[in-house]
């Protein structure tokens, strides 16, 4: 299953990291993703997580996970898987990983959740952006460096989204004006905060439980935002438990009205959706427009 040209590179990588000669016992696909082709492989008596794609589809997309993982594994609060190994053949790229086992959430899960994103946002910058762009989901993502929130979300989230549906005629030429209204008095909408170190993509897919019941966080779309993304995102598709708001907010506390401006962040994650999945998203996006603007 894993694609022939990529066989040897594997290999040599496993023989490396784990000092042992062996020959992949076993490659046990794992869905769930939406991008890439997984699976759990076999090599002397451990098992070891797998993503590959083909070169020419995402460029430099595993580079750039590989960076995001390292930054957020550099924040020292929430485990991030360790990369081990990145790499590609003349058609296919690949990332090894190290493999997490899984349970299932329950309390304890919620509070170390809340408690660790609080602390992971309580890494604070004097900019907004990041030091590289990356993608979220298989959509680039600009990370270019802005001293003020509403620039950065406007000029580096919303602006190029919007003009990525409207050359694809995903919105219409009224919806695209109402987004520039919206532009105009997003600076009145959000009380400022510091740059935190945000996950940047942050929905249910996107973190694991391990074995421990402690959370695991992949795919990363890293950057310096307003930590209000993120808990937006949380709530995009059903939202987490009760418990993880409750004490996220009891080691970093929101803004009374955080609740206020959940669906605007969330326009953002909605575009993406729009411009990857098509129209279904475009209801949500207009209730939110009619709202704000
Ligand atoms: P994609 O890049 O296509 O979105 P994902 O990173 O979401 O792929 O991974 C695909 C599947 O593998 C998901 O079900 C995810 O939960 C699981 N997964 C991701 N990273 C690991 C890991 N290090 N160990 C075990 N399972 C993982």
């Amino acid at each position: 299953m894993i694609p022939l040209s990529l066989v040897r590179h594997i290999e040599s990588a496993l023989t490396e990291i784990s000092g042992k000669t062996d020959r992949i016992r076993s490659c046990v696909r794992i869905g769930g993703g939406s991008i890439n082709e997984a699976c759990r492989i076999e090599w002397a008596n451990a098992y070891y997580f797998l993503k590959w794609n083909t070169v020419a589809r995402f460029p430099k997309m595993f580079e750039v996970e590989a960076n995001g993982l390292r930054q957020l594994r550099a924040m020292n609060t929430i485990r991030i898987p360790d990369v081990l190994k990145i790499g590609e053949s003349e058609t296919e790229a690949f990332i090894l990983m190290e493999y997490i086992a899984q349970s299932s959430p329950d309390k304890l899960f919620w509070e170390v959740f809340g408690r660790q994103l609080a602390e992971l946002h309580h890494n604070t910058n004097d900019h907004y952006g990041n030091d590289h762009d990356n993608y979220i989901g298989s959509l680039p993502q600009s990370n270019v460096i802005h001293e003020r929130w509403p620039d950065f979300f406007v000029m580096e989230r919303l602006v190029p989204l919007v003009k990525m549906a409207r050359d694809g005629e995903r919105i219409s030429q009224n919806q695209a004006m109402r987004f520039d209204k919206l532009y105009t008095k997003i600076e009145s909408f959000f009380p400022p905060e510091k740059p935190a170190f945000l996950h940047g993509d942050l929905w249910s897919g996107n973190f694991l439980c391990n074995a421990n019941s402690l959370p695991v966080l992949i795919d990363p779309a890293v950057y310096y935002g307003h930590r209000e993304m993120d808990i937006a995102m949380t709530k995009l598709f059903g939202g987490f438990d009760t418990i993880f708001y409750d004490v996220y907010n009891q080691h970093f506390p929101l803004e009374k009205d955080w609740k206020k401006r959940i669906d605007l962040c969330n326009l953002y994650p909605l575009l993406v959706h729009l411009n990857l999945f098509g129209s279904m998203y475009l209801s949500d996006i207009e209730i939110t427009l009619r709202h704000f603007v």
